[in-house]
C-alpha cells in the first residue's frame, strides 16, 4: 500500500472533503509546519503497555471524530501504533475507518475498541458476543488487542456475571487479547479495580488525566501501574478551549504540545489518547511525542489555566451535584457542552444530550435560586452555563 503523506493526499482529495480532513486548512497547508512540529516529526517513544508485553507509542490515535482512513494511515506512517475506537463512535463508522486505515498492516498495529452499555443497550452474554462479532467485521480483523467496557462511573459492570463471562469467553476464543475499562471517574474506580477479584480483568484502563486536575489522582495512577495495569490518559487538553481563546497565543510551541508534555511527564502513564480528525491534528500531536516540558510550556499551561479556570468544568468533579434539589446531571451536561463548543463534536454532543434522562436535564434551573453555584469550588457560574447548554443541545 502506498504511504500516505500530506502531499499525495492533497493531490488526490476532492476540495469539499479536504476542508474537513485538514481541519479547515487550505490545500497549501501541507507545506506549513504546525507549532511545535519539526520537519519529519515522528513518534519518539514507545512505552511498555502495562504487563501486556506490548509496546505502545506515547501518543495514540483517538478515532472518535475521524473522517478518512487516510488520516489513520498517515498517523501509522508517523509511528503511531495504537488506535482507539468504540462500537458507537460515529454510529459505527469509526470502526470501519480504523479497519480500512489499517488494512494490510493490521498485525503491526494495536486496536482498542470499547462497548458502551448505557441507553438501554443489552448486557446479556449472547448480545455482547454478537456485538463484538459485528465490531470485528467492521474492523476487518479476527481479533482486537483490547476490549474495554466503555465509560463507567463504578465497577458494577465489571462485576456483572453476564458481562464478565462474555469478555472472558472472547478472550478464550482469541477474539480479544486484553480487557479493561474507560472512565471519567478515576477517583471512584482506580482504587477498587486492583482488588483481587477484579485484577484479572484489568489489563489496561483509560481515564481522564490533565494538567488542571490530574494531580489529584496521581497516587491512584501509580498504584494501578505498579500492579502492571496499562495506563492511558484522555481529556489531556483540559477542555480543549484553546481554539476559542482569541487572546491566547503561546510564546513558543503549542498548547496541545505543552499539555501532552505535561501528561507524559508522569512515568506511570503509558500513553495519551488524542482525538485526531485531520492531518494537522496528527502532525501537532505526534510532534509532542517524547516531549520534555520547557519553561515556555509551563508558562503556556499557567496562562491557559488562568483563562479557563472559571469556565472549565472539571471532568472528574461532581461536587455541586449534591447541592442540587433536582439532581440535575450537571457534570455530564457540562461535558456535552464542552464536546459541542470546544471539541466541535456537535453530533456526539447532541446525541448524548438526547439520550440523557429528562429528569436529569436542567428544566427547573430558570426558577431555582441556584445552590449549585456556591457549591462549585472553582467558581463556575453553574446555573448560567446549564441554561445556555440546554439551549445549545436541545433538538
Ligand atoms: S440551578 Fe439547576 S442545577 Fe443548580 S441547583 Fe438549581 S436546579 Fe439544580
Ligand atoms: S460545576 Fe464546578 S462543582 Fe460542578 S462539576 Fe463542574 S467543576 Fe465540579
Amino acid at each position: 500500500m502506498k504511504k500516505i503523506n500530506r502531499r499525495n493526499f492533497v493531490t488526490a482529495a476532492s476540495t469539499g472533503f479536504l476542508g474537513l480532513a485538514l481541519g479547515g486548512k487550505s490545500a497549501n497547508a501541507h507545506s506549513i509546519l504546525v507549532p511545535g512540529q519539526e520537519e519529519g516529526s515522528k513518534i519518539k517513544n514507545y512505552n511498555a503497555f502495562g504487563k501486556t508485553g506490548l509496546k505502545v507509542s506515547d501518543v495514540i490515535f483517538g478515532a472518535g471524530q475521524v473522517f478518512s482512513s487516510d488520516v489513520i494511515r498517515y498517523a501509522f506512517d508517523l509511528g503511531v501504533n495504537t488506535f482507539d475506537t468504540a462500537e458507537h463512535y460515529m454510529n459505527g463508522k469509526s470502526e470501519e475507518l480504523v479497519g480500512a486505515g489499517l488494512k494490510g498492516i493490521r498485525d503491526k498495529a494495536i486496536i482498542i475498541t470499547k462497548l458502551p452499555f448505557w441507553g438501554g443497550r443489552p448486557k446479556t452474554k449472547q448480545s455482547i458476543l454478537e456485538r463484538m462479532n459485528k465490531s470485528l467485521k467492521k474492523l476487518q480483523t479476527d481479533y482486537v488487542d483490547f476490549l474495554f467496557i466503555h465509560m463507567i462511573d463504578d465497577l458494577s459492570l465489571v462485576k456483572d456475571v453476564e458481562v464478565r463471562s462474555a469478555y472472558e469467553q472472547l478472550k478464550k476464543e482469541g477474539k480479544v487479547r486484553f480487557t479493561g475499562f474507560s472512565t471519567h471517574n478515576a477517583k471512584g474506580t482506580l482504587a477498587e479495580c486492583v482488588k483481587p477479584d477484579l485484577i484479572d480483568f484489568m489489563d489496561a484502563i483509560l481515564f481522564m488525566y490533565n494538567h488542571m486536575e490530574g494531580q489529584e489522582i496521581e497516587h491512584l495512577v501509580k498504584a494501578v501501574r505498579q500492579k502492571g495495569i496499562g495506563t492511558i490518559a484522555m481529556k489531556v487538553l483540559a477542555g480543549g478551549k484553546q481554539g476559542n481563546l482569541k487572546a491566547f497565543i503561546p510564546k513558543a510551541g503549542s498548547y496541545p504540545g505543552a499539555a501532552i508534555g505535561w501528561a507524559l511527564g508522569n512515568k506511570n502513564l503509558d500513553c495519551c489518547v488524542m482525538t485526531m480528525g485531520s492531518f494537522t491534528q496528527v502532525d501537532e500531536y505526534v510532534a509532542a511525542s517524547g516531549k520534555k516540558l520547557k519553561r515556555d510550556d509551563l508558562a503556556t499551561l499557567r496562562t491557559y489555566k488562568k483563562l479557563v479556570d472559571k469556565e472549565y468544568c472539571r471532568v472528574s468533579c461532581s461536587e455541586c451535584e449534591t447541592a442540587c434539589p433536582k439532581r440535575v446531571a450537571i457534570s455530564d451536561i457540562m461535558r456535552y457542552a464542552m464536546y459541542f463548543e470546544d471539541y466541535k463534536q456537535e453530533k456526539i454532543a447532541l446525541q448524548h444530550y438526547k439520550d440523557l434522562d429528562i429528569k436529569k436535564k436542567p428544566l427547573s434551573c430558570a426558577s431555582c435560586t441556584g445552590p449549585c453555584i456556591s457549591a462549585c469550588p472553582h467558581g463556575l457560574p453553574v446555573k448560567e452555563k446549564l441554561l445556555s447548554a440546554h439551549q445549545m443541545l436541545i433538538t
